[in-house]
């Protein structure tokens, strides 16, 4: 028997501490379990990482309890936290946090349970006949449980038998009915039924992929990470699917990780169907569940009454045992990223995890990351591609529109418009892309220049016309718009740049009898507003739908036969090296929403540099073409995935603190890292000021990340900022704003 306990208690600064266990818990603690644990004169909470059977810690105490009947996390979780607390720079404490959810540590969201009431001992007929004369209610009562032959919540009892607790309780005095509660799960998607559906019976390129991913799945770990490269709609999700279902069947357990923005409805309906047939339960985890959903989804997994999990990124966690497979969709996107400490990517993740589990792990992408193709082509991954659409649909016929030739700025040029109006005249439906919310990008006075900036950060408020207010898309400050220019008193004080908002206006001018919605985070704040307008733009109740990046992934609209990509530019021209690939990957997403169908689809991309690279490959849907030109050029000029990054921000309210304490640490970093790995001085953000504070910048570059990672966390552990200045380190940066 292990006699002590190290563990990590919740909210501390990282360290871990050893406990004994009491003999009265002996066998009751385990790796995983968690526990009560006395820190000073409190009682905390804490999870256990390792047991032991010595310790040379001094004045070891007792633990106090364990809470919960089995442990919440499995030695590969607890070891993937220790390798997220070593690779990405933080302490062990919030890697913890990462893999553990609040509503699970916190334990405060009980069950919900409801009270229900059944039959223990059915009345002879005399004490039946005697309820009847002198308690017709409580013969109701009987009468109705027994014809439900089941137990029925009392809530309904009652109400179907217009009786109360006062007339059930001489009832279950008498020893006739019990009164239990009994757990019910809140279930996020409810009563909703879903009608099975059967395998689809695949192409001769899915045959082949299908056949590669069960080869993994068999070999236990043994084979290498799969990259599927499929066109949009060459049928990736099948393939996924059907590898999910032969991983059931060896009985093995699978996780199935989408981009927050695409776990649709319509998503999740297709993987619930799927396995209707075989009552397998899909759990779901995602970041608008309630706390209390969160929790039973979560409890669901642990114990093993879902073996099927489908979620964003931190469903890579997800609680399962025996894993057979990880599928990674969309493997691209960036918002496997996580933006907050412990900052790590979810795709990574999800390799280094299938590894720790000796599963199969699947990528999968049409535009797959410059990082990921190049582990394919060093032959790291293995490389399935799935080159047509499903029934050799054509790919969309993509036009580039060069707006310089357009004059005076507008939304839409003339064959954008032309285009729109050809699809309502064949009532088939289009999709306007614009990656920008609000109405307009600044307010600007035309005679002195005045911007209206936002107090707090250093970026121009955006007009929201619904509002009818200026937002900060950074902070969320909002200010009233001004009539006239707050700096020279100028009334033509006016709107530039377009959003959304403005498109969407502009469109319904243009085509008054379409039925014209817009989707972005504005309008789509409301719990079910997003649910809601997919079905209604899929069931052709709207003719043309305008929207940001929320409506350029995964989904499938058969009807959709036009998409205008406003403006190309807009990813185009911020100062980071992934611009190029960025651009890319959207204009393949979104232009993929077109000719889904029966029908041929055409995508307009507007565009003022229409002979960048970027664009140009996309329109001939031409990714090998891209990648060789920007693999170059990331080896060139040593970018990833040729080096590791690594980001440190210093932000402060305090201007001069915040530089102070940039440049100090630089100065640090100059004594012991090698010269080659400081990317040039400490220098303020791009964003130089956000919510309020100031923010400077430290970018390191490394062969061995985790080497520097640990050189990076000695230095910051030694030295002391002023309480007002919070470093982060971010490896592997995305944002480099
Ligand atoms: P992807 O995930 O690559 O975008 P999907 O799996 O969503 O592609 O497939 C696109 C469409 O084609 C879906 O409607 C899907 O039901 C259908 N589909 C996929 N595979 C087949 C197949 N083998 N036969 C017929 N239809 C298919
Ligand atoms: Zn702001």
């Amino acid at each position: 028997m292990s006699k002590y306990a190290r563990v990590i208690v919740d909210q501390s600064g990282g360290n871990a501490f050893d406990y004994e266990i009491p003999p009265a818990l002996e066998g009751g603690v385990h790796a995983g379990s968690r526990v009560s644990v006395p820190v000073r004169n409190r009682s905390k909470r804490a999870t256990v990482i390792e047991l032991l059977d010595h310790s040379d810690a001094e004045g070891i105490r007792f633990l106090e309890a364990v809470i919960g009947e089995r442990p919440v996390l499995t030695p590969v979780l607890i070891r993937l936290a220790r390798w997220i607390a070593e690779y990405y720079c933080c302490p062990i404490e919030p890697a913890m946090r990462a893999v553990l959810p609040q509503v699970i540590r916190l334990g405060e969201v009980r069950r919900k349970t409801q009270l229900f009431a059944r039959i223990v001992r059915a009345p002879s007929g005399e004490e039946l006949d005697r309820f009847d004369e002198k308690a017709p209610k409580q013969a109701a009562v009987i009468r109705c449980l027994q014809a439900a032959r089941a137990p029925l919540p009392i809530a309904l009892l009652l109400k179907k038998c217009a009786a109360n607790h006062q007339t059930l309780a001489p009832l279950v005095k008498k020893g006739f009915v019990a009164v239990e509660p009994e757990q019910i799960l809140r279930d996020p998607f409810g009563d909703e039924k879903f009608l099975p559906t059967d395998n689809l019976v695949l192409n001769e390129e899915q045959k082949l992929a299908a056949q590669a991913v069960a080869e993994a799945i068999q070999a236990r770990g043994a084979a290498a990470p799969i990259l599927l490269h499929g066109v949009t709609g060459s049928g990736k999700t099948e393939i996924y699917l059907q590898a999910i279902q032969s991983v059931l069947r060896r009985g093995q357990t699978a996780i199935m990780l989408v981009p927050e923005i695409s776990l649709t409805p319509q998503t999740v309906e297709r993987f619930k169907s799927r396995f209707a047939a075989s009552q397998e339960s899909v759990a779901v985890l995602h970041s608008h569940l309630s706390g209390g959903e969160r929790h039973d989804e979560w409890h669901k997994i642990n114990e093993g009454r879902a073996r099927i999990v489908i979620g964003a990124r931190s469903a890579v966690f997800a609680p399962l045992e025996n894993l057979g497979l990880i599928v990674v969709d969309e493997e691209h996107e960036n918002s496997y990223k996580q933006e907050e400490t412990p900052r790590y990517h979810g795709r990574d993740i999800a390799v280094l995890r299938a590894s720790f589990e000796k599963c199969a792990v699947v990528l999968g992408s049409a535009t797959p990351s410059i990082e990921s193709y190049h582990n394919a082509s060093t032959g790291k991954y293995r490389l399935l591609r799935l080159a047509s659409r499903v029934d050799d649909r054509k790919m969309p016929l993509i036009r580039v529109i060069d707006l310089r030739q357009e004059g005076a700025q507008p939304i839409f040029s003339g064959r954008l418009c032309a285009a729109i109006s050809a699809r309502l005249e064949k009532r088939e439906q289009s999709i306007l892309f614009l990656n920008r919310r609000g109405f307009s990008t600044s307010l600007i006075c035309p005679a002195c220049g005045y911007v209206c900036q936002c107090p707090n950060c250093s970026v121009a408020l955006t007009f929201h016309r619904a509002a009818s207010r200026l937002v900060c898309h950074i902070c969320g400050h909002t200010a009233a718009a001004p009539a006239k220019c707050p700096a020279c008193a100028d009334p033509k004080i006016r709107f530039l740049g377009t959003g959304t908002e403005k498109v969407e206006e502009a469109v319904a001018r243009l085509f008054p009898k379409a039925v014209v919605r817009r989707m972005d985070a504005d309008a789509m704040a409301r719990k079910d507003a997003f649910r809601e307008t997919l079905n209604a733009f899929r069931t052709g109740k709207i003719d043309i739908l305008v929207g940001t990046q929320m409506i350029a992934k995964g989904l499938h609209f058969p009807n959709v036969t036009l998409v205008g990509i406003i403006n190309a530019d807009l990813a185009l021209h911020l100062p980071d090296f992934r611009a190029g690939e960025r651009t890319f990957q959207l204009l393949t997403q979104v232009a993929g929403r077109a000719g889904r169908g029966e029908v041929e689809g055409e995508v307009f991309v507007q565009s003022f540099t229409p002979f960048s690279p970027s664009i140009q490959f996309a329109r001939h849907h031409d990714f090998e073409g891209f990648w060789q030109q920007e693999i170059e050029f990331r080896q060139k000029w040593d970018f990833p995935p040729f080096t590791h990054m690594a980001l440190i921000t210093i932000r402060s309210a305090n201007q001069t603190k915040a530089s102070f304490s940039a440049e100090t640490l630089g100065r640090r970093l100059k004594e012991v890292l090698p010269p080659t790995t400081l990317l040039g001085e400490p220098a303020p953000a791009p964003l130089e000021k956000a919510r309020g504070e100031f923010r400077f910048q430290i970018m390191l570059r490394a062969k061995a990340i985790v080497a520097l990672s640990r050189r990076l966390r000695e230095v910051l552990d030694k030295l002391t900022f002023p309480e007002d200045v919070i470093v982060t380190v971010d490896i592997d940066p995305y944002q480099l704003l």
